[in-house]
């Protein structure tokens, strides 16, 4: 009995032996490229992508361009020559890439876009990310709730920044805001002192809080001298940090002069801080784990020449086709419910905020 048990066992460790173990190499490599570590968010979606893609049995390449172009062509050319069969890349600028990615399709290489739309090419096969009009919305609204626009208050002064314009979400962002707080402008209840509207006028070109910081100085000194601003749409938390400093440095934030309602993006750390200091208002909290796995999914169904699965197929045109998305939603936090939010979803743990 015990020696046939052991025969057994025997045969099975031999039929293990020979059977090929599933590694993690088995389903190829995954080229990861992203646009830059200067902010949190980019961090965190690298390692999602890293993690749900080890996995599901994927080797990865992750790099960060340093908001490079050159660097990130560098970059992505390299994964294509190491063999990647899919890349998946959040664009620095989203123009720039055409002829890398002609050099990839050649090669049978897939492309997802990550979070932001690579334009000017047709070898974009999908495109993850969230709703970006909506994301525009959420911050407007947040700033409509705070001022109490809807309950017929104001005229208030406000000043607006937008992303970098060399990045298409940032034109959606301002869409999405502008159909919230456009009515508001025609009617007077929000004034633009500066008259600066538009994305040639208000983007801020990769994104860079210190750019933010000296035009939102620049703004108070030219057209705030004995006038207060109330509000100000910043699109993304790294720029209202800039913008909260240029605000404090002419003392706003205080008792007698509380800071202005400032919007933001990405939840990150330090304005979530700053949302529980009472100074920035609210930010959008983007769940990256969520695009990670969305991505993830993409790439499962390209490898095994499955069609991903979309929810958006009208929205985001390249230029040269209108690549097949899906869309997260994004959310809006504040001192409200930033805890159920953040923490309780497992997001962050409150020992990080508090
Ligand atoms: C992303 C935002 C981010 C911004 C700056 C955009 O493309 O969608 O989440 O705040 O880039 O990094």
């Amino acid at each position: 009995m015990k020696r046939t048990f052991l025969k057994t066992l025997a045969a099975s460790a031999v039929v293990l032996a020979l059977t090929p173990v599933a590694h993690a190499q088995d389903k190829g490599m995954v080229g990861i490229s992203m646009p830059t570590k200067s902010s949190a968010r980019w961090i965190d979606d690298g390692n999602n992508m890293v993690k749900v893609l080890k996995e599901r049995g994927y080797k990865t390449d992750l790099q960060y361009a340093d908001d490079d172009i050159p660097n990130q062509l560098a970059q992505i050319e390299n994964m294509v020559t190491k063999g990647a069969k899919v890349l998946v890349i959040a664009s620095i600028d989203g123009t720039t890439l055409s002829k890398a990615l002609q050099n990839a399709a050649d090669k049978g290489v897939k492309v997802i876009a990550y979070d932001r739309l690579i334009k000017g090419s047709k070898n974009v096969d999908y495109y993850a990310t969230f709703d970006n009009f909506q994301v525009g919305v959420l911050q407007a609204s947040s700033i409509v709730h705070a001022l109490g626009l809807k309950q017929g208050k104001g005229p208030f002064n406000i000043e607006l920044f937008g992303g970098s314009p060399d990045d298409n979400n940032a034109f959606f962002f301002y869409d999405g805001a502008m159909s919230v707080l456009k009515p508001y402008i025609d009617s007077g209840k929000l004034v633009v002192r500066s008259k600066q509207m538009g994305m040639d006028k208000v983007g801020t070109l990769r994104w860079d809080g210190a750019v933010a910081q000296a035009r939102m100085d620049n703004l108070l000194s030219a057209f705030y001298g004995n006038a207060k601003v109330d509000a100000v749409l910043s699109p993304y938390d790294g720029l209202s940090i800039g913008i909260l400093s240029s605000l404090k440095g002419v003392g706003y934030c205080t008792k007698q002069t509380p800071c202005p309602i400032v919007s933001g993006q990405d939840a990150e750390v330090q304005s979530v801080k700053s949302i529980l200091r009472g100074e920035q208002y609210s930010s959008i909290f983007k769940d990256t784990r969520e695009l990670a796995k969305v991505a993830a999914n993409m790439v499962d169904a390209v490898v095994s020449g499955k069609q991903p699965e979309v929810n958006d197929t009208k929205t985001y045109n390249n230029g040269v086709k209108v690549v097949p998305s899906y869309l997260l939603k994004p959310v809006t936090v504040d001192k409200t419910n930033w805890e159920a939010t953040l923490v309780g979803s497992g997001y962050y743990k409150a020992s990080q905020i508090k």
